[in-house]
């Protein structure tokens, strides 16, 4: 399935339990649950039995089932089952926030340092120094968990807080529905006066709706005159929404800006032993750094990879080993093949050698940096599909003979001299290619 479709109709389910040959699950309304009983019923039923080699029943209910007016149970779906003790619900003070997105739960490495600290200074000293705060990069990095964090961490200190977190597509939905409906002024009043901090997730969403982002730019500018803190996050750099208007764009310079990269591999590591620890996956050593060095873009994905794995395990009985992953997750690591950037080949490089990415990026031509600056270059030619001309500029602006150069030198050396062809394959593992 698509995954838009996925994220609609299967996402929000969650599995309440799993005994024997029945699973649970749990549909956060009538809609969705009624949703997907007539279109996904059967593939799921089919694939859980294709994976656990028997017959898997699916149940659905509904949360919050509620006891209807003639007493019946609301939301079972068939009648033989009883419905398993769920959990309550974690009590959160806002229910916009996940209650995993906490800042204790966010693994802090190199490529997120700057955008974690200062997601938590403005949390503790909100509206004072670093108003707004803006934080951008790729998907799957975790600017909505520290967004979230943020919103949390608010909470706890001020409970009577008024937090309010939203992403830019439902400002735009509320705020056309608000202008059907004619109560503008209750929108205004809900975001201009009521919030105390504004959590905005995924601003580039506003790009070319006009109406909406100049009012966004009005509650924007309401809330920070009145010391309110507001916290942005974007999948791009302000400068790489052309479609923005200058005013908004020119507002989030001036606060602070933080930006998220990819994880290095340790960060990566760690980040997987502790969603395992979470989740009480067993996870062994070996298959933390084998999906480490497999997946190295996206976070999300990277999770995504342990859920499934923890799944496909209990389903199948079987323990978490590497082959067990290769097997299981085939498709998945093919995908991430690919992938691989110059960004991430940069920073592995200079990781290894010591060295600070900007050493590779500058002109400075001692041994030392040079010979890393070269490896990364060749290493840029051998596993992307990066032009010279781009490996140049990623590379600080060189010129793309300088990269041909470096490109034939490695490759000529590693061919002659052992220890060098040693070097390039430490770091291709460490890249996982
Ligand atoms: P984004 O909003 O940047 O697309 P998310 O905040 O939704 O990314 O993060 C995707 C997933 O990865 C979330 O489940 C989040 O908890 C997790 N994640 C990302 N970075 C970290 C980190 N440094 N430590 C722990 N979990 C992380
Ligand atoms: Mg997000």
């Amino acid at each position: 399935m698509s995954s838009r479709n996925f994220e609609l109709w299967i996402r929000p389910l969650t599995l309440v339990s799993q005994a024997g040959d029945l699973v649970i699950l749990e549909a956060p309304n009538p809609y969705l649950k009624e949703w997907f009983e007539d279109n996904y019923l059967q593939t799921a039923s089919s694939v859980l039995e294709e994976l656990s080699g028997r017959k898997i029943e699916i149940q659905i209910l509904l949360r919050n089932r509620n006891l209807n007016d003639d007493g019946s149970k609301d939301g079972i779906s068939g009648s033989t089952v009883t419905a398993p003790a769920l959990p309550s619900p974690a009590s959160s003070a806002n229910r916009d926030l996940n209650e995993r997105y906490r800042f204790d739960s966010f693994v802090i490495g190199p490529s997120n340092q700057f955008a974690a600290a200062a997601s938590q200074l403005v949390a503790q000293r909100p509206g004072e120094k670093y108003n707004p705060l803006f934080i951008y990069g790729g998907t799957g990095l975790g600017k909505t968990h520290l967004l979230q964090a943020i919103g949390h961490a608010m909470l706890d200190s001020r409970p009577s807080c008024q937090v309010t977190y939203l992403t830019s597509e439902r400002f735009v939905n509320e705020c056309i529905a608000s202008m059907r409906l004619r109560k503008m002024e209750e929108f205004r009043e809900k975001y201009r006066q009521r919030s105390d901090v504004l959590l905005l997730d995924d601003v580039q969403f506003f790009e070319g709706k006009d109406s909406n982002e100049q009012e966004f730019f009005h509650t924007f500018n309401a809330l920070y005159e009145r010391g309110r803190q507001i916290v942005i996050t974007s999948d791009k750099p302000a400068n790489q929404m052309p479609r923005l208007t200058e005013r908004l764009k020119s507002r989030f310079q001036w606060g602070l800006i933080a930006d998220i990269v990819p994880p290095e591999l340790d960060t990566r590591i760690s980040i997987l032993k502790q969603k395992a620890r979470h989740d009480n996956i067993q996870l062994p050593d070996d298959v933390a750094i084998f999906l480490a060095t497999s997946i190295q873009s996206n976070v999300r994905e990277l999770e995504g990879a342990l859920i499934r794995l923890a799944a496909f395990s209990s389903l199948q009985g079987r323990s978490i080993s590497v082959e067990f992953a290769e097997r299981t997750l085939g498709n998945l690591i093919e995908r991430n093949r690919g992938k691989i950037s110059p960004e991430i080949i940069q920073r592995e490089v200079a990781a290894f050698f010591n060295l600070r990415t900007s050493d590779l990026k500058s002109q400075r031509r001692p041994r030392a940096i040079s010979f890393p600056r070269q490896i990364a270059m060749h290493l840029c030619r051998k596993h992307t599909t990066a032009s010279l001309t781009e490996v140049g500029r990623l590379f600080g602006g060189k010129d793309h003979t300088t990269v041909l150069s470096a490109d034939r030198k490695m490759r000529r050396l590693s061919e002659e001299e052992q220890e060098i062809q040693d070097t390039i394959s430490a770091l291709e593992q460490r890249l996982g290619l």
